[in-house]
């Protein structure tokens, strides 16, 4: 058993004054059961709880975290940044010099915008999307999620699918009505809406890769042939780049399954750990915002420069050579050996894996789409999650979410966790 007395009374408190005690439900373990626990410090691969216990963390904070906590070079960066200042709401030099290295590293990105979060970017493209083309509608994927404005809320996946509420309260039933749902990695349904409502839709928003229902793998050509389809029905694609944009590669994913969006969203890594998000694209889509076009979007916070000082150093970090390869070396490392170490007891299942982003999905050979994902056996999910964190080893707390490997992972984490995994594996297959 895990001491964990110091996060029980945390948790107390918490609940008296947080609703759910926490400030974003995934983080309460419903999924998986359990007391969560709260987290001190982060240090390299690994979270460090109230009570002293140390796990190698696969959370990541959820994508941001790519060069591991509170990398040295970072904390350096954005401690100069903070003495300076904290935000002036007037423009800095530091935005221009994102916005500069995301354009020169993303080539469809000719303008960019940047907000505070991905739910923030998801908004603004699909506004701007709306107001290009003159048509109120939006087609989504079953278990793509991209944030919590209320047109996306529709069978979203991450938060929204682990707690089986894919549609949230609140959201009026005329606005989520506009927004249609296909089954990710296939056009059938897409083609069946451009039929019915040839001019109603605005834009198709998809994840590259999806990474909210667990790790799934865009089916070769999808990507392009859904560019494609809307381009010809005179809609827009959005490419959703919030977890995938600089996670593969130094860049975006679209580029390397041969899509072409006419709108990007970015948000995690491109803040360094920092609350960041960004729009960006086509110049005569982007100039559409406001203080030049007609769309309005706007924040207090936008290109806060302590975000931005941290996003900067940490592109600039990603874009020493031989990163990528190293992730992906680790990456490879942990989905081929938690594959091995299933295929080596009776327990259904399969590792998904793009870059170092990865899942292993129980009860299931696989998962292409948010049906076959849902398929997978939760409850195996939850003790699997429970008997890695005895061995030290802190995965998201649930099954529809992906591992983030970092670059802050070594062998010896990556093989410790392995090992952890054919435990683990084993006590599953006892009982
Ligand atoms: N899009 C994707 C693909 C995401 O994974 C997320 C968050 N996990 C979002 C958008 C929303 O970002 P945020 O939580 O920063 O609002």
């Amino acid at each position: 058993m895990i001491e964990a007395e110091k996060s029980a009374a945390l948790l107390a408190r918490a609940a008296a004054v947080i609703p759910g005690a926490v400030n974003s439900p995934v983080r309460a373990w419903k999924a998986v059961g359990g007391a969560t626990l709260f987290i001190a410090r982060g240090d390299g691969p690994a979270v460090i709880d109230a009570d002293g216990n140390r796990f190698i963390d696969y959370v990541g904070s959820y994508g941001p975290a790519i060069l591991g906590h509170a990398h040295p070079e970072v904390v350096a960066a954005v401690a100069e940044e903070a003495a300076r200042g904290f935000g002036y709401g007037a423009p800095t030099e530091l935005e221009v010099a994102l916005a500069e290295r995301i354009a020169a590293a993303v080539p469809m990105a000719r303008k960019v915008r940047l907000v505070s979060s991905g739910t923030e970017a998801g908004m603004t493209a699909i506004r701007l999307a709306r107001a290009a083309t003159g048509r109120p509608r939006i087609v989504k994927f079953d278990g793509c999620y991209h944030g919590h404005s209320d047109s996306l809320l529709v069978r979203a996946g991450s938060g929204a699918m682990t707690l089986g509420v894919p549609d949230s309260a609140g959201v009026p039933e005329a606005l989520a009505a506009l927004t249609r749902v296909a089954r990710y990695n296939s056009l059938d349904a897409v083609e069946r809406y451009f039929r019915a409502e040839p001019r109603e839709i605005a834009a198709v928003i998809v994840e590259p890769v999806a990474a909210n229902m667990g790790v799934a793998a865009p089916a070769p050509g999808f990507l392009k042939d859904l560019g494609d389809l809307a381009h010809r029905h005179g809609a827009l694609l959005i490419c959703d780049e919030v977890i995938t944009g600089f996670r593969l590669g130094y860049g975006t994913a679209h580029e390397m399954f041969g899509a072409a969006p006419d709108l990007i969203m970015l948000g995690k890594v491109i803040g360094g750990g920092m609350p960041i998000g960004a729009v960006a694209g086509r110049a005569d889509l982007m100039d559409l915002l406001a203080p030049v076009g007609p769309v309005y979007q706007a924040g207090t916070l936008s290109g806060n420069p302590v975000a931005v000082r941290a996003g900067l150093k940490t592109l600039e970090i990603l874009a020493r050579p031989g990163t990528y390869e190293r992730l992906d070396e680790m990456s490879a490392r942990l989905g081929d050996g938690i594959a091995e170490e299933l295929r080596g007891t009776n327990l259904n299942g399969c590792v998904n894996r793009v870059g170092s982003l990865v899942t292993a999905f129980l009860g299931v050979e696989t998962v292409r789409d948010a049906d076959e994902a849902r398929r997978a056996d939760t409850e195996m999910f939850a003790r699997f999650f429970h008997a890695m964190l005895e061995r030290g080893i802190y995965l998201p707390p649930s099954q529809f979410e992906a591992m983030f490997v970092s670059l802050a992972h070594r062998e010896v984490e990556i093989d410790r966790t392995v090992e952890a995994a054919r435990e683990s594996l084993a006590s599953l297959a006892r009982n």
